[in-house]
């Protein structure tokens, strides 16, 4: 087995660690992804859309849309979604599709 194939499943391992510690250990949640990030900066790989999408990039913590992140449609064409991150308040825009 290769070593990339094993960081990234470690990455996905994390992300859903996060996923489920977020509600009652955000904390936990958060020092999760900021070594989900740090792996695959080492291992330069690149997180899939999904994992980027569920954390914030200024304070790192998981984004848990309905528990700690808003997610609103931006435009009427409805092409981006805003998530704001509803504890440091920075928001992100995210591609619809593709
Ligand atoms: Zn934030």
């Amino acid at each position: 087995m290769n070593e990339k194939k094993i960081v990234e499943e470690r990455i996905e391992i994390l992300f859903s660690e996060a996923a489920k510690a977020v509600a009652k250990r955000p904390e936990l949640a958060k020092r999760y992804v900021h070594l989900a990030c740090r792996l695959a900066m080492r291992h330069n790989i690149s997180l899939s859309r999904e994992q980027r999408s569920h954390f914030c990039r200024s304070c790192r913590n998981y984004l848990k849309f309905g528990a700690n992140a808003t997610v609103r449609i931006a435009r009427k064409g409805g092409t981006h979604r805003l998530i704001i991150c509803r504890t440091c308040g920075k928001e992100k825009r995210l591609m619809i599709g593709k």
